[in-house]
């Protein structure tokens, strides 16, 4: 049942890699779409706001002779600009106004382009909503300009300063909301959300298939380790079995001799430590390309690589026969045990069969290797 996913874990992987990019791809070229449409749309704007600031201060120009601050004690010429300024109100530049700085710092009216009822009086008090931006144009001493995206669509604040003697005595202030802004604004926002949202969905989908797959894959890597040993167990063996290549394998069955009488002895939980050290003794003698799998209780299979010469293995083995049987195994401070195995060897030599079928023989020959008296090795000749 496992094996079926295993299989398909490369494909399962790829697909999901390829959903994500594919969708970080769509997601980006839309965002770049939009982007730039916005921008050109916003560039345009700027740029009218620019040539409208600059039209309307060549006009009032001849009204302000002097300084703008002397002007806010004369209401009739004040008037007249706010009048001029009417002229530039029109369905986009909503609100256009100038505004001086008096002698606190705080800013007033000095004319208004607004609707009768909507207009300031002459030296009304002005609290700007963009604080920093009319900050900026004090500072700047050149035209700033600020874009935002409201209830009302998108809005666009373009003050210029009016200078006398290098000093920012007024402000000409467009509020300026266009068709065109509001169209796309009413046509970007909701396709904007909507591929955040897609967005992401998509990155919230893999995140959980790839959570899933990780928590797949350690269970199953849990799956094929001997808790006791912390070799490969059975299920490994079973996972890689159909990939073994035979002709570059030796299979290696080993069995602890007379280990019933190591756990009669000295309890089985010694018998557990015993096995514990039995297994790291295999894993020392063998190289890291070699697997160590315990096969059943106290039986192992090990595979070894073979180089060409397969007959090298024999030696292989009697290492390992001679790892465990030459050295006591110490338990604790008081106790150590002396085990021996016996170990039945497959070459796999013009090997044809199946994986479990070159097993078999390797088993045959542990059993001949037990019954001829244990702690020896047996090599299978077919
Ligand atoms: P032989 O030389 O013929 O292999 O004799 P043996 O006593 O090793 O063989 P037998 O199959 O009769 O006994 C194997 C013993 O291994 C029996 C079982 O209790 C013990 N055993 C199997 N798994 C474990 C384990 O995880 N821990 C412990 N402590 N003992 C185990
Ligand atoms: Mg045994
Ligand atoms: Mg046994």
């Amino acid at each position: 049942m496992k094996k079926i996913l295993f299989v398909n874990k490369n494909l399962f992987f790829v697909i999901s890699i390829i959903t994500l990019l594919g969708s970080f791809w769509l997601y980006f070229n839309f965002k770049d779409v939009l982007g730039k449409h916005k921008d050109e749309i916003q560039r345009i704007e700027i740029n009218r706001a620019h040539k409208t600031s600059e039209k309307i201060l060549l006009n009032i120009q001849p009204h302000i002779i002097d300084k703008v601050l002397s002007l806010k004690d004369n209401l009739k010429i004040t008037t007249k600009i706010s009048k001029l300024l009417t002229y530039y109100r029109n369905d986009e530049f909503k609100y256009v106004y100038i505004i001086y700085i008096d002698e606190n710092g705080a800013y007033r009216y000095l004319a208004d382009g607004s609707e009768l009822d909507e207009r300031a009086y002459l030296a009304q008090k002005f609290t700007p909503s963009k604080t920093l931006l009319w900050q900026r144009v004090l500072k700047e001493k050149k035209e700033v300009y600020d874009l935002q995206d409201n209830a009302e669509g998108l809005w666009l604040t373009y003050l210029t300063p009016i200078l006398k003697d290098g000093k920012v005595e007024g402000i000409l202030a467009l509020d300026v909301s266009t068709q065109e802004f509001n169209n796309f604004s009413k046509l970007i926002t909701p396709l904007n959300k909507a591929l955040n949202i897609f967005f992401l969905l998509i990155f919230a989908i893999f995140v959980v298939i790839l959570l899933q797959g990780i928590l797949f894959y350690n269970e199953l890597k849990k799956s094929m380790i001997d808790s006791l040993t912390k070799l490969y167990n059975r299920h490994y063996l079973e996972q890689v079995s159909s990939k073994i290549k035979l002709d570059k394998m030796a299979i290696i069955m080993l069995d602890v001799d007379h280990f019933k009488s190591v756990n009669d002895r000295y309890g089985h939980a010694i018998g557990d430590l015993v096995l514990i050290a039995t297994a790291r003794k295999l894993i020392a003698a063998t190289r890291l390309e070699d697997k160590v799998i315990r096969y059943g209780g106290e039986e192992f299979l090990i595979l070894i690589k073979s180089a060409k010469v397969k007959q090298d293995v024999i030696k292989v083995a009697q290492r390992i026969k001679n790892a465990i049987g030459k050295e006591k195994i110490r338990v604790n401070d008081e106790l150590s045990i002396n085990i021996t195995v016996s170990i039945g060897l497959n070459l796999c030599e013009n090997s044809t069969k199946f994986f479990y079928d070159e097993v078999k023989h390797a088993d045959e020959m542990l059993y001949k290797a037990k019954r001829n008296g244990r702690n020896r090795i047996e090599i299978y000749k077919n």
